[in-house]
């Protein structure tokens, strides 16, 4: 089947995006998460086979239409989970680079190496969510241990993919000086993080899991001070990592 003839299962699109990579993007949000992580807050991105079926040739048309204010940007797959849609995932990615976009793809690392490898040679860039360093504590956030995503990131290190590693910052889960000097520490051995984005947990999707009926555990917590962020970061910075 032709690239353009490939469907998935799309969430939603935000044709200005600008926290997601470099420049402002494109960004597709896949449908679709085998992770149900306790902060969440696009839990109506969750259930396989939802939102709207539509081909990569399609998608590609729409984006060809934003192609000016893209030339600094790229092209963004997010989530959802874009590599639990690999074949759509791999066809928009390649007609991406047949039409000289930067793409990037935003993953939790969940689906094994051996699924989304060819999906990781196709993007120019990873923005890899570590949801914790340790596997238990991710198992207890996320509900899947990390083994996957470390994995991925050892297979970015030794092909040189640039990554840009994300962690959400929890009071009462992750936020722990220990617990984030154990990750830098461990971080620290990898050249191909570019760049290290700590993410404050916030409340603003905490609606959706009412709407949903889904029971939410964070409703009495609060997002993490200026303060704490700031001191988070410094553990990596005076590491020599580059966390924003
Ligand atoms: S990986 Fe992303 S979309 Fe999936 S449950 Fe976690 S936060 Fe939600």
């Amino acid at each position: 089947m032709l690239h353009e003839d490939i469907k998935g299962y799309i969430h939603s699109t935000d044709s200005f995006g600008a926290v997601d990579g470099p420049g402002i993007r494109f960004v597709v949000f896949l449908q679709g998460c085998p992770l149900r992580c306790l902060y969440c807050h696009n839990p109506d991105s969750w259930k396989f086979g939802e939102g709207t079926q539509r081909t990569a040739g399609d998608l590609m048309e729409e984006i060809l239409g934003y192609r000016s204010f893209l030339k600094r940007g790229g092209v963004t797959l997010s989530g959802g989970e874009p590599f639990a849609q690999m074949d759509f995932t791999k066809a928009l990615l390649s007609l991406c680079r047949k039409n000289g976009f930067h793409t990037a793809v935003d993953t939790s690392g969940a689906v094994a190496l051996s699924l989304s490898r060819e999906g990781i040679d196709l993007t120019d860039l990873l923005l890899l969510d570590l949801k914790a360093y340790d596997p238990e504590e991710c198992r207890k956030l996320t509900g899947q241990d990390n083994h996957h995503a470390l994995e991925t990131l050892d297979y970015c290190e030794k092909t040189k993919k640039p990554v840009w590693l994300r962690h959400v910052c929890l009071p009462g889960y992750t936020l722990y000086d220990e617990k984030l000097t154990r990750m830098a520490e461990f971080l620290k051995h990898y050249s191909c993080i570019e760049r290290i984005e700590l993410i404050p947990f916030h409340q603003m999707g905490s609606y959706k899991w009412d709407y949903l009926g889904e029971s939410y555990q964070l409703a009495e917590t609060e997002p993490p001070s200026a303060q704490e962020m700031e001191r988070a970061k410094q553990i990596f910075l005076s590491r020599g990592l580059p966390a924003v």
